[in-house]
């Protein structure tokens, strides 16, 4: 079968004919028909240190997609050939004290699809069945393949209660601008977001951001103070990894605030602490996406009106991945899609 190999050790990624997966006897096999490009697959297609720390090379990688089951391993019960459907991409062991307990997302264990294990970008991929996600009829492919990231930004703006409340995002990547739309359904009053690229600052705006502030022209501050915000924001999500931007948040949050911090931080990176002990605040980490509450949560807004269709600025037949990898790795994307039935 097709598959998208990270065949060098080198910038790329490379279509090549690789083995079909097997299916073992608690295992699905998918027919893949969408996949969208992950942030961290363009980290995979530049090789950074990280990348050439994780990724093998000869895997072929990707984990956001939607597709249509084709055969199901002789214990698997519950699903059925024909049907539609995603899947959650960590796959945990099932006999950690987390995974014992229902917190499959505290597993210490997890191993991520087109990461540590066989992806998505692909004819075909085999994955355990409980770790699939039926669609229903009102879910498209393509909002099928971004489960992923939508969950990443359902996860973290749900970790608090958002209702009536003065929210900053920073980081408008793809995750970010989701999470502006999942904090205006759920009821957030002001919603600001920060970021440094004008095109993605747009589409947030478009997905009902209050203000979004490009950070090196503007000033956060002033900002709050056109909203005649005088105290500070009440909950903040942290979305793009950049120091400075938690650094901004950790300044602007009023005292009792509620962080919840998604985006990869570099490591050893520090923060004011002082802002954290005098104000109270109460932090939380976010990893991946509740299993699978997470699933329940993000379907069912979408099915009840939430709408994701700006996020998907892009789409290619398979055969132009490239096209797909150059407009991710420039920064003026959403969400691209990559069509495996085209
Ligand atoms: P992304 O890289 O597309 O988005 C990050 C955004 O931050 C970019 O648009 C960038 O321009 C912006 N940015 C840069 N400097 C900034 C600044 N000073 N102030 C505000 N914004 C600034 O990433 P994404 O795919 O949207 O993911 C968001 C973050 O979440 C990334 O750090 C990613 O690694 C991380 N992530 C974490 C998990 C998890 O399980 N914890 C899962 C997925 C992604
Ligand atoms: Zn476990």
């Amino acid at each position: 079968m097709k598959a998208l190999v990270k065949a060098k050790a080198e910038t790329g990624i490379w279509m090549e004919d690789v083995p079909m997966p097997e299916v073992g006897h608690n295992d699905v096999l998918v027919k893949v028909k969408k996949t969208a490009i992950c942030g961290t697959d363009v980290h995979i297609y530049k090789w950074d240190q990280w990348a050439s720390q994780t990724i093998p090379v000869g895997m072929h990688v990707g984990h956001e997609f939607a597709g249509e089951i084709v055969e199901l391993g002789s214990e698997v019960k519950g699903l059925q050939i024909g049907q539609r459907v995603s899947a959650e991409g960590h796959i945990t062991c099932g006999h950690c004290r987390n995974c014992r307990a229902g917190q499959r997302h505290l597993c210490r264990n997890t191993e991520g699809i087109g990461v540590n294990r066989p992806g998505a970008f692909a004819e075909y991929i085999s994955v355990p069945a409980v770790n699939i996600c039926p669609l229903p009829e009102g879910v498209s492919d393509e909002l099928g393949a971004i489960l992923d990231p939508l969950g990443n930004a359902t996860h973290t703006a749900l970790s608090f209660d958002l209702v009536g409340e003065d929210v900053l995002i920073t980081g408008a990547g793809p995750i970010g601008i989701m999470a502006v739309a999942i904090a205006r359904k759920v009821g957030a009053r002001n919603i600001v977001i920060t970021d440094v690229n004008d095109f993605r600052l747009d589409l947030a705006r478009e997905m009902g951001a209050t203000k979004a502030v490009n950070v090196t022209k503007d000033s956060l501050k002033d900002t709050m103070a056109a909203l005649h915000m005088t105290e500070g924001f009440d909950v903040g999500l942290e979305m793009s990894g950049v120091p400075q931007a938690f650094g901004n948040m950790l300044e602007t949050i009023n005292h009792g605030g509620k962080v919840a911090l998604l985006g990869i931080l570099p490591e050893g990176s520090g923060i004011n602490w002082n802002h954290v002990i005098f104000k109270g605040l109460e932090i939380h980490g976010i990893y991946g996406r509740r299993m699978f509450e997470t699933w329940y949560k993000m379907i069912a807004m979408l099915e009840s009106g939430l709408d994701m269709s700006p996020i998907l600025t892009h789409r290619f037949g398979v055969d132009d991945f490239q096209k797909g990898f150059d407009v991710m790795c420039s920064g003026q994307s959403g969400k691209v899609i990559l069509d495996w039935a085209a």
